[in-house]
Formats: C-alpha cells, structure tokens, sequence
C-alpha cells in the first residue's frame, strides 16, 4: 500500500499548488503586481552601498530582528503610533498564515469578501477553520449590510479586509471598514498591500483599536524579491502572534537590504509616484475604449472587464505580455483581466494591443 498517501491529508491531496508564472526571456511580466524594475536602478551610488551591505551581513548569526534597527525605520517611514506592536513575516503571506493559526479553535470561522486575495481562504482551509465569504456588490463596492449581517450571523473569530482590494483594485469607503471594525469581536486585520497607492491608511488607528491589525507589505513598492511584510497591531494581539512566530523568520539579507531601502525611502516614493502617474495614463487610455468595462483603482493595477478575457489573454501572450485573467475565478469577474501598471514602456505595448482588439464600434 502507499504508506504516504495513506498519512497525508485528504482536504490537501485535493489541492492544487500555486502556479507560479514561468515566463520566457523577453516577456513583459504584469500578472503579479512587481515594480517593472529595480527600485535602484539608475541609482549607482546606492547600488554600490547595496553591493557592500551584502559583503557586511553577519550572514553567520541567527537574525536578531528586534535588534537591527527595522521596526524603528518602520515605524518612522510609515508613521507606526508608538502604542502598536510591529511583527514581520516572510511577506505578509507568512502573516496571513500565523494570524490565522492564532486564532484556529474548532468550530471558527474567518470572514472574507468575495472575490479578494485567495489567501485568507485557503489558510482558513488549511487551519481548519470555516470560511464564509460574503460577495461584493457588481460594481465590487462593499456590499456593506450583508457583511454585518454576516458578522452577527457567524461571529468570526478574523476578518480579512484588503484595502484596496485584490483583484479588483477598487477601495472600499473608509467609513465601511470603520463599521466593520466596530461590530466585529474578533480580530479585523486590514490589509493594506496596495496603501501606498491609496490615500488612506488604518495605520494611525493601530493600537489605539484593540482587535484592528493592519498589514503592509514591501513587495509592491519594489521589494517583492525581499519577502518581507509587516502587521502592526495592539500589544494584546502582538504578545500572543510572538510566541507562534518563529524567531529567525526574517533572514539576515532580507533585513539589511530593508532597513537600506526605507532609509532611501524618497527613492522608493519617486517609484511610486511614477506608477501613480502611469494608472491614471493608462486608466483615461482605458476609459476611451467604449467596450470595456474599466474599474476604479486605487492600486498598482486596473482590472478591466473584456468582450473576451481569454481572447485578449492570449492575443497578449502572442505579443509576450503576460496579464492575469480574473474570468472563471469568481462568478463576478466574468470576463475580467487584472493588469499590472508597469513601465510607460511596457503599459504602451498592453494598451496597443488592447485598442487593436477592442476599437470603438
Ligand atoms: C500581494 C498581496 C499580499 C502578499 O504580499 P507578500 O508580502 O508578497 O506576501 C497580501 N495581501 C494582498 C491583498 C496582496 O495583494
């Protein structure tokens, strides 16, 4: 008999990995939300210091994350009240995972809304723990009523809100999520992967509110490649989340190559401008194309609904530009794509292959 199938669980043998996209050389990558290059580059004098950094790090020791200095330039670039706690994870990916064990007692469940960032489902699955997810309205606004009465009906024990929201780049109104967090008794964790292209932040209110946890993530202002995110939260939730943690999550490259980033934050935040500029270039081009559905975004991506998501899909594949198709995913992302902002570049060539396709009638 096969012994290891035998031992390894059912719910799991059932599941497909992660598809990591596997691209030629040459192909313009906008599936995945990265900055379209080198937060440095250009910059020779901080790639330099960058390159001795590497030489410098006691790659020999176990991390001391507490003691390199991060949570401090953290807490510094991104405004942390000096009453919340700051945790890192290997992305924010690992957080999603550890904040859901923390709360993974029998017969919980985890709220999310439909259709947003697949990870809150699957570590609910993966916990254990019942997930109820609550669909957006078309326009993907939040469909505010039902999420409190979903919240009274099933009492979750997490809410994930992304905000904006993942994969439709639209963000929900401030004073929704501040409902939500008021009628929850669980913990609401207000993820915030895209804030540095939004507005708004729950930032100021960590802390302050006991149960809010807000996670950010450096993957994408530019540092995908660095894994890091962070959740930043009140010492009640934080004091708990450190014992499951494991201690030397964060690695010693990582953390250098962090902490020497948000030290050059202006750099980061030209990028971020540039890209700003880029969504709404490209978003005007979008709205010119009267057979397309375009969606507000407050993201590094629009999502767009097509004639044809897999046509246009595959047409842009033929022109090496590689975009996520949303459509099959969701019942309200019917014929939907998701496309990365990239350089002028690259968003000339998706844009020129879409305004081919899709001419005003
Ligand atoms: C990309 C993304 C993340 C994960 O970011 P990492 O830090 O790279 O793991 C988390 N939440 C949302 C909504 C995202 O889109």
């Amino acid at each position: 008999m096969n012994r290891v199938a035998d031992v390894i669980r059912d719910d799991i043998k059932v599941m497909t990995a992660y598809q990591v996209a596997d691209l030629p050389e040459g192909f313009i990558k906008l599936d995945a939300m990265e900055c379209p290059h080198h937060p440095f580059a250009g910059y020779e004098s901080l790639l330099s210091e960058w390159a001795d950094l590497a030489k410098q790090a006691p790659i020999h020791l176990y991390p001391h994350t507490a003691k390199s200095g991060i949570y401090e330039e953290l807490r510094e670039v991104f405004g942390i009240p000096d009453k919340a706690e700051i945790a890192l994870g290997n992305g924010s990916d690992e957080l999603i995972q550890f904040l859901t064990m923390l709360v993974a007692k029998p017969n919980t469940r985890v709220l999310g809304i439909e259709p947003s960032f697949v990870m809150y489902r699957h570590n609910a699955a993966l916990y254990g723990m019942e997930y109820v997810g609550v669909p957006l309205n078309p326009d993907f606004s939040l469909n505010l009523p039902a999420v409190l009465t979903a919240i009274e009906q099933h009492q979750p024990s997490l809410i994930f809100i992304a905000y904006p929201n993942n994969p439709t780049g639209v963000c929900f109104k401030r004073e929704e999520v501040e409902a939500v967090i008021r009628v929850a008794t669980g913990i609401v964790v207000v993820d915030e992967a895209y804030g540095a292209f939004h507005h708004d932040s729950f930032l100021p209110w960590v802390g302050e509110v006991e149960n809010l946890v807000v996670m950010r993530t450096i993957s994408k202002i530019g540092f995908a490649g660095l894994r890091m995110g962070y959740a930043a939260a009140s010492p009640s939730i934080m004091g708990e989340l450190a014992k499951i943690l494991p201690p030397y999550n964060m690695n010693q490259l990582s953390l250098a190559a962090a902490k020497f980033s948000l030290k050059h934050h202006q750099v980061i935040q030209q990028n971020i401008d540039t890209l700003k500029n880029e969504r709404s270039r490209v978003m005007n081009e979008l709205l010119k194309l009267n057979r397309l559905e375009v969606f507000p975004s407050e993201a590094n991506f629009i999502t767009v609904r097509v004639p044809d998501a897999n046509g246009l899909f595959e047409t842009l594949k033929q022109n090496r530009i590689l975009i996520k198709k949303l459509y099959g995913s969701h019942p309200l992302l019917d014929q939907c794509v998701r496309i990365t902002i990239g350089s002028a570049v690259q968003n000339d060539a998706v844009l020129a292959v879409i305004k081919n396709l899709y001419p005003n009638l």
